[in-house]
């Protein structure tokens, strides 16, 4: 076997690259001593070649724009150079197949592959299990693209997975090794329904609900501290309200509330009712947070106790500012909240000073259901469908028309409407989302040039972005663009706030 490693990135140090080395070395021998490798490919006696380059996140997202059209940063890139299947050569082996080196050894090349260490780490530390693991993982994954598996029907993929396994199981790396996740937390039914990235897992929504100051914001932003989710705007992965992920090996919680919880106060109770009631429907855990230094429920707590009673939803009250009052002066406070209701647990922390917190998320992550992760790691957004919609509307004024319009033009969306199926089980259940917007610019002849000839440009722009907002909504979309000239809008405070530029005091 011959493996080249060429090492271009600083985050990789010598010492893990000779690990690795070593490694890859044995599991390359390990792949092609398998009774599936190619006879002609045993019988040639040549010495297997591999190229391996660990490169950069920059680098792999040149390399995956490049030759798969897809701007992103991945783990892994195969690049075969014989025409395989699943072991099996197409067709025989040509002299121009093999290359000699220096002291006249006969190579057969297989192939190059490139490794992102830095998104390795990532995934290593996501699944809880060593860089030396995720990294060798990485390069089996590949020398078996080189060798012809794929894993894009679900039989090929099986049999890709149970090989990948027994190599990383022969070479002394088999999964759940650097136990941070025991195989017990995982939860596994069978390895093969739920392959990379799918881990099972205790996995749902928890409703955040609570006054304003009570500590909402802080307790997230701790979590969020302590996440490994990263916070990006992919719109697939958004839902309404989505405040923040808590991603862990085992675990993924999604907290969410509802936008305009701090509206003022004089109609708060019933906001909170009905906002705490949407937020709470599609939920699988709701969690009512007060503050240690309030004994005693007022209307707002006891309303969205109900709410979760109605709902039959299991119920945390966590008690946060534990940190501003004695142990004692809790007393009175659980036992007010336990005559109104049955909660699952009564938690005290302090979101301020992280205290409790890892408790607290224990607590909620055995509430829920076992099944896969909602969302993979990295891609959760905070930002609304309205938002996001709205965004996309924009993006595709971008892009076809030139640079003039779009800085002077704002998307606003009018109405937004979803129609449920029929047999919906929650608010996401959707068959229709019904979308009126209208794009405001400053001029006359933008207006003509965003709505073209015979109306042609507004077309295009309206078709574009019905698409990409259909595949966030993963439901049919119905778009209404109309256009709008409102001249020095941009100057005009009014329609700043309109356009939600500014915060409104309401
Ligand atoms: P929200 O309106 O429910 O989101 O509440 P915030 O997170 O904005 O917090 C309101 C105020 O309470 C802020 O001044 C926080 O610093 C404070 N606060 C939040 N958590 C704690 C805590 O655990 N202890 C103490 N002493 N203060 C806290
Ligand atoms: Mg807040």
């Amino acid at each position: 076997m011959m493996i080249s490693i060429t090492n271009q990135t600083r985050s990789y140090d010598q010492e893990a690259t000779e690990r690795f080395q070593n490694y890859v070395e044995q599991a390359l021998l390990t792949v092609m001593q398998s009774s599936w490798v190619d006879s002609r490919i045993k019988d040639s006696e040549a010495d297997i070649s591999v190229d391996i380059r660990l490169v950069g996140t920059d680098a792999i997202r040149k390399l995956n724009r490049e030759f798969r059209e897809i701007d992103k940063v991945t783990d892994v890139l195969s690049f075969p150079v014989l025409d395989m299947k699943e072991g099996n050569l197409s067709c025989d082996l040509m002299p121009y197949d093999f290359s000699y080196d220096e002291s006249g050894k006969k190579l057969l090349g297989i192939g190059d592959v490139v490794i992102c260490p830095e998104r390795a780490k990532k995934q290593a530390e996501s699944y809880g299990h060593s860089l030396d693991r995720e990294m060798v993982f990485l390069a089996v994954h590949s020398f078996l693209h080189l060798l012809g598996f794929d894993h894009m029907v679900k039989e090929e993929e099986e049999k890709m997975f149970a090989e990948q396994e027994r190599v990383m199981c022969e070479i002394g790396l088999p999964r759940g090794e650097n136990k941070e996740i025991s195989n017990s937390s995982i939860l596994s039914g069978s390895d093969d329904e739920h392959p990379v990235g799918e881990i099972l897992a205790h996995c749902g929504y928890c409703a955040l609900i609570g006054r304003p100051n009570v500590g909402k914001s802080t307790l997230l932003n701790c979590i969020s501290g302590m996440k490994l989710a990263i916070v990006s705007h992919k719109p697939q992965t958004t839902r309404n309200n989505i405040r923040a992920v808590y991603n862990r090996p085992d675990a993924q919680v999604i907290f969410v509330d509802t936008p305009g919880i701090h509206k003022p106060s004089s109609k708060l109770s019933e906001f909170m009712v009905d906002s705490s009631f949407r937020a709470a429907k599609g939920a699988d855990v709701v969690a009512l947070m007060v503050d240690a230094r309030f004994n005693k429920p007022a209307k707002v707590e006891k309303q969205a106790v109900e709410t979760a009673k109605k709902l039959k939803k299991p119920l945390i009250l966590i008690v946060n500012k534990a940190d501003a009052v004695t142990k004692e002066n809790l007393l009175p406070l659980i036992a007010n909240y336990a005559s109104l209701a049955d909660f699952s647990a009564i938690v005290p922390v302090s979101a301020l000073k992280d205290d409790g917190v890892e408790e607290l998320m224990n607590v909620i992550i055995d509430m829920l259901p076992s099944q896969p992760r909602y969302f993979p790691m990295e891609e959760v957004t905070d930002q609304s469908e309205r938002e996001i919609a709205a965004e996309m509307i924009r993006e595709q004024i971008l892009h076809y028309t030139n640079e003039e319009i779009p800085h002077g033009t704002a998307v606003e969306i009018d109405s937004f409407d979803e129609v449920l199926k029929e047999d919906a089980v929650d608010s996401y259940d959707r068959s229709l989302v019904k979308i009126h917007a209208s794009i405001i610019c400053e001029r006359d002849s933008h207006k003509r040039i965003l709505l073209g000839k015979d109306g042609q440009m507004i077309k295009r722009i309206g078709t574009a972005a019905r698409k990409s907002i259909e595949e966030m909504t993963d439901c049919k979309v119905f778009l209404d663009l109309y256009v709008k000239v409102r001249k020095d809008w941009k100057n005009r405070q009014i329609f700043l706030e309109e356009f939600g530029y500014t915060q409104k005091e309401d």
